[in-house]
C-alpha cells in the first residue's frame, strides 16, 4: 500500500513523501485507517517502528477538518521522546498551522504555563509534569481533547506514573479517542485499557 491509499488527504501524503517517507510502514498500514474512521487502537511494536507517524497522520487530519483548543494530548515517558514527537508532528502539521507544545520537566513551569495559555492544538508531555501543571493552574483546559496518546504506554506504567495518570485521566472528557502504543501487552497494561480505551482495534507486530 501506498500512503494516499489510507485514507489520508493529499497534503499529508505530500509531507510524508518530502519527509522522505515514501511506504507506509506495517503499523501505519494496519492503524491509519481505523483511526481515521474514529476507532481506539492498541498498536503493539517496538521504536523504529513508525508508531508516531500512525498517530500523528490521523490526528492532524481530523485536527485539521476541525481546529480548535487543545486537540489531542500525547503522554509520553521521557522528555527526549517527547521532542522527538514534537519534531515528527510540527514538520507533519506544517501546512496547517498546527501548534505543538513539549510539557516536560527540566523546563521552566512559568513559561510552559504561557505557552499552555496560548492555546497549543497538540500538547505532548511527561505525565509528571503534566499532572503539575494541572495543580497549579486553571488557566487551560484538557476538557475537550478529542485525541489521547499514551506513547510506550508499557514504560508509562513502569515508571511510576499511575498518581500522575489517574488525576490526568480525571480531567479528560469520556468522549474522546484513546491510542496506546506499546512494545509489549502485560496484564497492568490490559488494567489500562480498560480503564482508558473503548473496544480498541488491536495490531500486533
Ligand atoms: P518511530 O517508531 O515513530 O520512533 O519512528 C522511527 C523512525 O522511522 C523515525 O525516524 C521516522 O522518521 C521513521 N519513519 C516513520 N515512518 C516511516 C516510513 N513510512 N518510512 C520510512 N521511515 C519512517
Amino acid at each position: 500500500a501506498d500512503f494516499d491509499e489510507l485514507g489520508l488527504d493529499e497534503w499529508l501524503v505530500n509531507q510524508c513523501k518530502q519527509m522522505g517517507l515514501s511506504k507506509p510502514t506495517e503499523i501505519q498500514q494496519n492503524c491509519v485507517p481505523h483511526i481515521l474512521k474514529g476507532e481506539d487502537c492498541i498498536g503493539c511494536a517496538k521504536t523504529g517502528s513508525g508508531k508516531t507517524a500512525a498517530f500523528a497522520l490521523p490526528i492532524l487530519q481530523k485536527l485539521s477538518e476541525d481546529p480548535y483548543g487543545i486537540f489531542a494530548l500525547i503522554l509520553t515517558p521521557t522528555r527526549e521522546l517527547a521532542f522527538q514527537i514534537c519534531e515528527q508532528v510540527s514538520v507533519l502539521g506544517k501546512p496547517v498551522g498546527a501548534r505543538v507544545t513539549v510539557i516536560t520537566g527540566g523546563l521552566d513551569m512559568m513559561q510552559q504555563g504561557l505557552d499552555l495559555q496560548v492555546k497549543p492544538h497538540i500538547v505532548i508531555s511527561t505525565p509528571g509534569r503534566l499532572a503539575d501543571h494541572l495543580d497549579s493552574c486553571d488557566t487551560f483546559s484538557l476538557k475537550k481533547i478529542k485525541f489521547l496518546v499514551l506513547d510506550e504506554a508499557d514504560r508509562l506504567i513502569e515508571d511510576d506514573y499511575g498518581e500522575q495518570l489517574e488525576a490526568i485521566f480525571r480531567v479528560l472528557p469520556k468522549k474522546r479517542q484513546t491510542l496506546l502504543f506499546s512494545a509489549t501487552m502485560t496484564q497492568t497494561l490490559q488494567q489500562l485499557q480498560e480503564v482508558a480505551l473503548n473496544k480498541p482495534f488491536f495490531w500486533q507486530q
